[in-house]
């Protein structure tokens, strides 16, 4: 058995797990590991809504006390705890992975309503995660769950990464620590996967109060202490917040330095401008030397049906979850939240099927708006959109929030690299 500190991702691991997030670095970000890791914990406490689930945030108040809740009622079975479905998961389920670590997150979190499922049949159970490429194994006990409220569970958990030479060593130690009548199921797992299940493990047991006393079932000098709670798909509000570490785009640190072509972009010096060059140029000649309409965008005003449909959309980037964030009917009459703050970002233009030809339908990556540009508001920019969407099948372009419902948009520079969205 070897020290856990040896099973951290690594730097690479961490981009491509945030990638499998929906947080997207720029390619050849220069971000340190250490950034990299405190960005990962703010994800995967995202990702199982800490912030909703402790509205006293635990780190302020020395941690979470497990003393102060009580065990688990069993109302609902911890299987369907566990299954948290967000529409930022549909999202996902939509993705294509160039990298088989991006599927550590997406994995973990089919994982642990399956580990749910187990738990609901056992009291206390193991499960066992083998990667047979490398014979490794983590292995996890459970014991308590306690209610923090009545929707949400959390496991006090003990586990222990094993490694062997062969099959049959790593047999032998996973028999070693699990007695064969607690054996829960055992999963295949690759290594990333397993130190992203160790990661959120030991991030978990920080949030804990040194306070709460560790039942001595629990302590076992083989093993370290962590919990699980349900977990899901980060929400699009949490994956724009998470995708931006820092000023300067490609390190994250502070900036000095303003890209003299389009004043926009900032860097902390001129290396990373220079490296950042690639990312950059495409929106630095759309910025510099394109035509820019002003546009005013407005909610789809002709149909409840598609009344309906903006409202739909524009839940996805709440919790479905937090019924009382859910907008109602007096959405359309708000302007959507700016979550893109001062940048420029790619939008996608369609004229939607069925409809007059009188209006382009406008949307981001996420869809945090879903707008319509329409020829009686926007004359001039509206002909320049037709004209650009009969020649393009896809058609993005570069925007800029100006005001509530009013945009700054660009359409004879197309970007270099099209997204895939
Ligand atoms: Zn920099
Ligand atoms: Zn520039």
């Amino acid at each position: 058995m070897s020290s856990l500190e040896q099973h951290n991702l690594s730097r690479d691991d961490i981009i491509h797990v945030l990638k499998g997030m929906n947080i997207d670095l720029v390619p050849n970000t220069k971000v340190n590991a250490a950034r990299l890791k405190t960005r990962l914990g703010e994800a995967l406490d995202a990702a199982q809504r800490f912030s909703t689930t402790f509205p006293d945030d635990p780190d302020a108040v020395g941690g979470i006390n497990l003393s102060n809740y009580p065990l688990w009622k069993k109302r609902t079975p911890v299987v369907d705890a566990f299954t948290r479905r967000t529409w930022a998961a549909i999202f996902q389920d939509n993705r294509e992975y160039e990298d088989q670590r991006q599927l550590a997150f997406p994995r973990l979190i089919q994982l642990i309503p399956d580990i749910g499922k187990d738990m609901d049949q056992k009291r206390i159970g193991y499960v066992v995660l083998k990667d047979m490429t490398v014979f490794r194994a983590l292995i996890i006990r459970f014991f308590s769950t306690f209610e923090i409220d009545e929707k949400t569970p959390l496991v006090l958990c003990n586990y222990a990464v094993v490694e062997e030479e062969d099959e049959e060593t790593l047999e032998d130690s996973i028999a070693d620590l699990t007695p064969e009548d607690q054996r829960g199921r055992a999963y295949p797992m690759t290594d990333v996967e397993q130190n992203l299940f160790v990661t959120l493990l030991s991030l978990n047991r920080k949030h804990l109060s040194p306070r709460f006393r560790l039942p001595a079932v629990v302590r076992d000098d083989r093993c370290d202490v962590g919990f699980i709670l349900p977990i899901g798909s980060l929400n699009m509000k949490d994956v724009i917040r998470l995708s931006k570490i820092g000023d300067c785009p490609l390190c994250g640190e502070e900036t000095h330095h303003t890209c003299k072509a389009c004043l926009s972009a900032r860097y902390c010096g001129r290396d990373c401008q220079r490296e950042d060059w690639r990312n950059h140029r495409s929106l630095c000649r759309t910025i510099s030397t394109g035509k820019w309409y002003n546009i005013t965008l407005e909610p789809n005003p002709f149909s409840a049906l598609m009344s309906r449909m903006y409202k739909t959309s524009i839940t996805r980037y709440y919790d479905d979850s937090d019924e009382n964030q859910s907008p109602g009917a007096e959405v359309l009459d708000e302007a959507p939240p700016n979550y893109h703050g001062d940048a420029y970002y790619l939008v996608k233009l369609q004229v939607p099927l069925g409809a007059d030809a009188n209006q382009v339908l406008v949307y981001d990556q996420f869809k945090t708006f879903e707008l319509h540009l329409s020829e009686a508001k926007n004359p001039e920019a509206f002909i320049a959109a037709l004209f650009a969407v009969a020649r393009e099948q896809k058609m993005y372009r570069w925007v800029h929030r100006e005001g509530e419902w009013e945009w700054k948009i660009c359409f004879d520079r197309i970007p270099e690299r099209l997204p895939t969205w």
